[in-house]
């Protein structure tokens, strides 16, 4: 797999070949915008077996990076050590077959935090907004999004040197002045941990499961934000757009053209490209021979990445550098 630090090269785009498992779509929160979530009891768990069949058949196929998503179990909830022990089993299953975990399931404990980092080359947790204001609207019944919780988990995250992927959601009824306090606040925690990899801007895209059900975030904003997202956060954190929700409206030229004005404003990095985004599940994925067409002509190109940037690989524990070091070596 062809590698890059998407930093190094202006004219570089990057994404993660991905594929993601989902343990459970239940989850204990009721954000009004999501299109993921299912009641306990009518999601059954993902099996370990299951999962081994599904990933069995992605060896070879260039998939690198598993992505782990999971709706949330109440950290009080008995069933909260079962949901944990799936997950870490998931992810060291991955990692027996090769791929490259890298779990986003919600704020975690302490511990539950430092055991994944023994099974994840990286992890993940949208900050999303840091103003409480949501808290009494598209996040009333969702005790996870208090932002001190979420805050605290970056905090953790680079406390225990776990590379880390965060990222704010537009569009959900903050203000304007909100958007620059929450990347202000991720770029004052990386200024004391170094280990924020990527920041995801994504637009908020109106889905046909939710109840909040309002305007999608206009692109025109989304240039503007990616711009002085660009001038707020250390050059070292790779801006990340997900295609498939700037990718979506009017004909091919004015999609095609939706995407190359993100680039310009500053966004390097694609996210994991896989067969479904199960969070936004109304809005395949492009695939990467699509991205390719776009993008070239205007003069970037599309490089393959891990889920782990380089400056990073020292960080993580051996058993995970051996298997990051094959992919990096292209032994895979
Ligand atoms: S957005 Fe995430 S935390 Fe909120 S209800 Fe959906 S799955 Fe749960």
């Amino acid at each position: 797999m062809d590698v890059s630090d998407s930093q190094s090269d202006s004219h570089i785009i990057t994404y993660s070949p991905a594929y993601t498992l989902v343990p459970t779509y239940e989850c204990f929160n009721r954000c009004s915008y999501c299109n993921f979530r299912a009641e306990a009891g009518s999601s059954p768990w993902l099996s370990v077996e299951d999962a081994e069949n599904q990933l069995r058949l992605l060896q070879c196929q260039g998939v690198c990076e598993i992505l782990i998503l999971s709706g949330e179990v109440h950290p009080r909830s008995s069933r909260r050590k079962a949901w944990f022990q799936l997950i870490y089993d998931l992810c060291d299953l991955a990692l027996s077959l090769g791929f490259l975990p890298h779990t986003n399931v919600g704020p975690l404990s302490w511990e539950e935090m430092a055991r994944l980092k023994q099974v994840n080359v990286s992890m993940g947790l949208m900050l999303e907004q840091l103003t409480p204001e949501l808290l009494k609207t598209v996040h009333c019944y969702a005790p996870s999004k208090i932002p001190e919780v979420r805050l605290q988990q970056l905090q953790w995250a680079g406390e225990l040197g776990i590379p880390f992927t965060t990222g704010l959601l537009f569009g959900i009824g903050e203000t304007e002045q909100d958007w620059w306090e929450s990347l202000n606040a991720i770029a004052q925690i990386h200024g004391e941990y170094g280990h924020i990899q990527e920041v995801i801007l994504q637009p908020y895209s109106e889905g046909t499961t939710e109840i909040f059900h309002s305007q999608s975030f206009g692109l025109n904003h989304l240039v503007k934000v990616i711009r002085k997202a660009r001038q707020i956060l250390p050059l070292d954190i790779t801006i990340q757009i997900p295609p498939n929700l700037v990718d979506t409206v009017g004909n091919l030229p004015q999609r095609s053209s939706a995407l190359l004005a993100c680039l310009e404003a500053g966004a390097r990095d694609l996210g994991g490209i896989s067969p479904k985004d199960e969070v936004n599940p109304d809005y395949p994925h492009p695939h990467s021979y699509r991205l390719r067409e776009v993008i070239e002509p205007a003069g970037w190109k599309l490089v393959a990445r891990l889920p782990v940037y380089p400056k990073y690989d020292s960080w993580l524990p051996a058993r995970l550098q051996r298997v990051v070091e094959r992919w990096r070596i292209g032994d895979r």
